[in-house]
């Protein structure tokens, strides 16, 4: 009933579009729904393009996709392998680098397949804040590609692990990619020991690790910072293994893979780490 009560109860200006497709797939098979709607019959009806979408998702959700092979739980949906998602990671990343986006999943079908069908992402990514490192355009990925925790420093703290943990655990992406990036304001503050108020200092209490660990090193200036990122990395994905049973459990089964990069701001490209 659902379906028609949206269809019924919406009232938005008319469309003058004449036809939508719904397009909904799940692995290897895919159904298309069309729906045809004439501009005058939308016009009498007081109905929108975007109302009939928004009632044939509800519904399909609601009385088709029950009835479907692959509508049970994600858990059974076919994994992809850790390389496998690493690969497209790469591959996405590569066509960004060269200005050959193809900006792939950004369109009202994915909209809605996503959400009839339910997010299937495939890499799980911690990744700092900074609006110079939009994560989605780095891998040339859209909707329900990439289940990304953004936080500044890209720390693996409490919050940012049990959200590490929904995204390997529950939503079973085969990797966690830990991103750092160059001139990282976060690392940069810890490394020079500026002062920092409010709520900061317990932000960046993860990242002071890494900075000692750098300076122990020998190293000064920009050197120093660009090893702190580096070994910022190594310490978010050290903590989500410390601190999660479960991640610890699903690479060593296998199932997942931890890694870490740098994006360096200054040119696009990414330097993949070495675990430490
Ligand atoms: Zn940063």
């Amino acid at each position: 009933m659902l379906p028609l009560f949206l269809l019924l109860y919406s009232a938005e200006e008319p469309s003058s579009a004449e036809e939508t497709e719904i397009f909904v797939s799940a692995g290897v098979q895919r159904f298309q729904f069309k729906v045809s709607m004439g501009y005058d019959t939308m016009k009498n009806q007081s109905l929108t393009r975007r109302t009939v979408l928004t009632g044939m998702a509800v519904g399909l959700s609601a009385f088709v996709l029950p009835r479907l092979p692959w509508a049970s739980a994600a858990a059974d949906a076919p994994r992809v392998t850790p390389e496998q998602a690493l690969q497209w990671l790469r591959e996405g990343h590569a066509r960004f680098l060269a200005g050959k986006s193809e900006r792939p999943n950004l369109t009202p079908q994915r909209i809605a397949e996503t959400f009839v069908g339910g997010q299937h992402p495939f890499a799980t990514l911690i990744s700092c804040s900074d609006s110079r490192v939009p994560v989605e355009h780095l891998f040339d990925r859209g909707i329900g590609d990439l289940f990304v925790i953004r936080v500044a420093g890209n720390v693996a703290d409490v919050d940012e692990i049990g959200t590490a943990e929904y995204g390997a655990g529950h939503l079973h992406t085969p990797v966690i990619l830990v991103l750092g990036h160059s001139k990282c304001g976060a690392v940069t503050a810890v490394v020079k020991g500026d002062s920092v108020g409010g709520s900061i200092p317990k932000l960046v209490d993860n990242i002071i690790p890494a900075a000692e660990r750098a300076k122990a090193k020998g190293l000064s200036g920009d050197a120093l910072v660009a090893e702190a990122i580096r070994e910022n990395v190594q310490q978010s994905i050290r903590d989500l293994l410390a601190h999660s049973e479960e991640l610890r459990h699903l690479e060593h089964a296998g199932k997942l893979k931890l890694v870490g990069a740098v994006y360096h701001i200054e040119d696009g490209s990414l330097e993949w780490l070495e675990r430490t």
